[in-house]
């Protein structure tokens, strides 16, 4: 019998107390939209578990994926060995991807793809003989992981910072665009990225950013035409541009990825969270000719990261049939649908007292709250309610499984939120 008092005093959850921990749910199943408790109670996921799982849970096609893979291996190296799963999502990612990107490193999680996409632009400049161009610069507002390198460019408040002080690295950090998506674009907004690097492009790697839309940093939507003004920028001062679509990427906002929404490439682009569909961790780092050429013709002749698990077969197959199947849908038109609902149901709240701002984009939508929410107590009524939505500070959120979720779920799952939001107003 498991034991959730077991949970309770041994298991950490993520950002939690160890010692004073808020109620866990056990799950005893999850099929498609619902996530059925221990309890036998019901859920509709309004939360893809963090993104990923875009085709809902329990999915035939990726569990057949998955079968099929395991029956012929698990694992195996990846240190001079390769196989067809690695090579299939390979050539399917090269399809997908900006046109420029040529060459796929695949890691374990999103944070780690954000710590080779940053080692790789550090090497890049060492092979151009400009050792000296090591550190980064970054906007306001932004979440790119939780390991150490990743971190120190995440918004240094909501990244705790100063709880880790002079340990962390320190980054260059610019106010997030004001020009909001949907808006037009004030130029006044890349002045702070021109001055930065007119004094200090000399010792800057990489401009990091998550296109268009900031996740786990605010889950804040902004113009795209921020994109190609930093790119030019980038260009003309000799500093790179990574973009790290891990949680934008795949349909999320309404396009492939978040770049489209501007035609502007980057050098470097992190993907992960929904490429396995949610099944397991994995993720991976493309970039140009260009920047794979530099790291690896001149010294040491080498890109100096190969993890463990590197190209993982279970991971590389249940991510080539997750993006298959993706494809193979009308996933643009599902998503489309999804924002127009999502902004009529969520639209309600947006008078409640509490209430800030409600703003939806792609199969994305949020409640922003003028004071932090109370977590454990909306965490329970959501439950009680029959939805699975987990807010964080004043970001009431939900990014539904966009390929499961029909319309009277996605119905009861944004009424059932407004209704509770509501609430929260005595
Ligand atoms: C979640 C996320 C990461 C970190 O991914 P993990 O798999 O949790 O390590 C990095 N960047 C962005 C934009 C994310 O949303």
């Amino acid at each position: 019998m498991p034991d959730t008092n077991f949970d309770k005093l041994h298991l950490w959850h993520p950002y939690t107390s160890a010692t004073n921990p808020l109620p866990v749910f056990e799950v005893e199943r999850a099929d498609g939209v619902w996530i059925t408790l221990k309890d036998g109670r019901r859920l509709i996921d309004g939360m893809s578990s963090w993104w990923c799982a875009i085709h809902g849970y329990n999915n035939p096609v990726l569990n057949a994926a998955v079968e099929e893979q395991l029956h012929k291996m698990s694992h195996i190296m990846f240190g001079g060995l390769t196989h067809a799963p690695a090579i299939e999502l390979g050539k399917l990612l090269l399809e997908i991807c900006p046109p420029s990107m040529d060459k796929i490193f695949y890691a374990d999680s999103g944070s780690v793809a954000v710590e080779v996409a940053m080692k790789m632009a550090v090497q890049y400049w060492y092979g151009k003989g400009l050792p000296g161009k090591q550190n980064f610069v970054t906007i306001r507002g932004g979440y790119h992981g939780d390991t150490w390198d990743a971190m120190s460019v995440c918004d240094p408040v909501t990244g705790m910072h100063s709880l880790f002080g002079d340990a962390l690295p320190k980054r260059f950090f610019l106010p997030r665009p004001s020009s909001k998506f949907g808006q037009p674009f004030d130029t006044a907004d890349l002045k702070p990225l021109e001055d930065c690097l007119a004094c200090h492009a000399g010792e800057i790697a990489a401009l990091i950013l998550e296109p268009v839309v900031q996740g786990a940093g605010g889950m804040y939507f902004y113009n795209p035409d921020y994109l190609k003004g930093a790119a030019a920028l980038c260009k003309k001062h000799g500093v790179l541009l990574i973009f790290d679509e891990i949680a934008t990427g795949f349909g999320r906002t309404g396009k492939l990825f978040a770049w489209e929404w501007s035609g502007t490439e980057p050098d470097i682009m992190c993907i992960g969270k929904s490429l396995t569909g949610g099944y397991m961790t994995f993720s991976a780092v493309l970039c140009t000719k260009e920047v794979a050429g530099t790291v690896s013709d001149n010294p040491p002749y080498a890109f100096m990261h190969g993890p463990t698990f590197m190209g993982n077969p279970l991971a590389c197959a249940v991510a080539a049939a997750s993006t298959e199947l993706l494809l193979s849908k009308d996933w643009q038109g599902r998503v489309e649908a999804i924002e127009k609902d999502m902004e009529r149901l969520l639209a309600p709240a947006a008078g409640f007292d509490n209430v800030a701002e409600v703003r939806v984009l792609g199969a994305i939508g949020v409640i922003e709250t003028k004071r932090p929410v109370d977590m454990a107590r909306l965490q329970q009524r959501f439950v009680e309610e029959g939805i699975w939505v987990r807010p964080f500070g004043k970001l009431v959120y939900i990014m539904p499984p966009f390929m499961a979720i029909c319309r009277e779920e996605l119905e009861q799952l944004c009424s059932s939120l407004v209704k509770i939001v509501k609430e929260d107003i005595e």
